[in-house]
């Protein structure tokens, strides 16, 4: 196909995601070809480390051996057949799978196929819990205690129990109300010092679940580091207390790790870095090794069990999507936790974070650059214009240096200010420095350029 047509016909037909088409259709967009390890290859063969894995699914590198070995294994059986009152072996196998690497009391899967899909389940799957249990003691149990600049995806759903306030300005009419609470990250806040801030907001919560926990059903969050509105990182031990804040008021806890999940933050699961037993968690991004799209929705034996009866019509969960469970999506995730285990990829994530947090903090010195906050391999550099006021960079400036990043060869995502660092875990030490000096070429040229 020739280059020039296929330009045009991205900017005739195709509408992208979270894109401002007016913007894009006077850009110059990179198709992308193919890729190989931690690089993208565009149709012009230029190629670029893959700096945003993809947006945050890469796990073992691009067009992986044993990952489409595992595919086609499961093409030459079969693609899908459905879940829907029928099994299929990749399902049940990944399934069991999932029940022993994740946090203990969790032992029942129900898939979808997106992270927000994953989200909607979550929360329809604790709203109806309360109502199964005792629809009348229960009956106000209906909202969400969430965090500010919180994102659990786009559905109505989800967007509802997100934290993002231009998203519930344009969809106010559709979403429901929930009770949002402050996020704990200092750079950010007015609170001078972590401790102040942690006490602050924790007292907060509780008043909240004093007051009205007859009417919350959950909490949601996402654990350590709340991604994508501008990686915000929540201090050692809140995550321990929001846990046993929900167990005293007897509020179900749901850790949406769909970003966090599978590695990011050096370790397995964030849940982990703290021994948090979530009631409901939310996986997807990385669950596949970036290759398919698979969520799952991971609860325990105590909310399973609410669900169950002898007729049809009584508890049953009405929920389930076409594609759930298919064949060659639970393959693939199947490998990809299987070469996890076998190359000690956590390891390795543990090594490369110690690079990666190195390098960006010799950044620090810079006069734009107000903060740089992370785990393992997620990290944000916040760019300002001043380091007193934090007044934010100029987002043309901001986009002007993702677009020179991309001209230098690294694919990398801002949010708003904030230049976000989520390199494809496998990447290694040497590709890691390579990343970060290409960046800090870039912010120093961009910015004498300007001024
Ligand atoms: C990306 C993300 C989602 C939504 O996942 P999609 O697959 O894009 O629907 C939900 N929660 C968190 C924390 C995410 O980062």
């Amino acid at each position: 196909m020739n280059k020039r047509s296929l330009k045009t016909k991205d900017f005739d037909y195709v509408w992208h995601p979270f894109t401002q088409m007016g913007l894009y259709s006077k850009s110059e967009p990179i198709i992308i070809e193919k890729g190989k390890g931690s690089y993208l290859y565009d149709i012009n063969g230029k190629r670029y480390l893959d700096g945003y894995a993809s947006l945050w699914v890469n796990v073992h590198g691009h067009n992986n051996k044993k990952l489409n070995k595992a595919i086609k294994k499961q093409l030459e059986k079969i693609s899908h057949s459905t879940l829907l009152g029928s099994s299929n072996i990749p399902s049940i196998e990944l399934a069991e799978k999932l029940v022993n690497i994740t946090p203990n009391k969790l032992n029942k899967v129900f898939y979808s196929d997106t992270g927000s899909a994953s989200v909607e389940i979550a929360i329809k799957m604790a709203y109806q819990y309360w109502k199964n249990i005792d629809k009348e003691k229960y009956k106000n149990k209906n909202k969400f205690i969430t965090l500010e600049n919180g994102y659990h995806g786009d559905t109505i759903g989800a967007v509802s129990v997100g934290g993002i306030e231009s998203f519930h300005k344009i969809f106010k009419d559709l979403i429901f109300e929930n009770i949002q609470v402050q996020t704990p990250s200092l750079y950010k806040s007015s609170y001078k010092n972590e401790d102040e801030m942690v006490y602050a907001i924790l007292n907060d919560i509780e008043r909240i679940l004093i007051e009205k926990n007859a009417e919350i059903a959950g909490f949601i969050l996402e654990p350590l580091i709340q991604g994508a509105t501008g990686l915000y990182v929540h201090p050692r031990g809140f995550l321990k207390s929001v846990e046993q804040l929900c167990r005293k008021y007897n509020v179900l806890l749901i850790c949406d790790e769909v970003a966090v999940g599978f590695g990011r933050t050096g370790e397995l699961f964030a849940c982990n870095h703290e021994n948090v037993e979530p009631d409901i968690m939310c996986l997807g991004k990385a669950i596949t090794g970036g290759y398919l799209p698979l969520a799952a929705t991971l609860t325990t034996q105590k909310i399973y069990n609410a669900f169950l009866s002898d007729d049809h019509g009584k508890n049953t969960f009405f929920h389930g999507h076409t594609y759930t469970g298919n064949q060659i999506v639970c393959s693939v995730a199947l490998e990809n936790i299987r070469l996890f285990e076998k190359n000690k990829l956590l390891s390795h994530i543990k090594r490369t974070s110690k690079t990666l947090e190195k390098q960006l903090n010799g950044l620090k010195y810079h006069k734009n650059v107000g903060d740089v906050r992370g785990r393992g391999l997620m990290f944000g550099v916040e760019l300002v214009e001043d380091k007193e006021t934090k007044q934010p960079l100029d987002i043309k400036i901001v986009e002007k240096m993702i677009d020179n990043c991309k001209e230098n060869g690294l694919m990398i995502r801002n949010l708003e200010n904030v230049i976000t660092f989520v390199p494809v875990l496998s990447m290694s030490n040497n590709e890691i420095k390579k990343m970060v000096n290409i960046f800090r070429k870039v912010l120093i040229d961009t910015l004498e350029g300007v001024r």
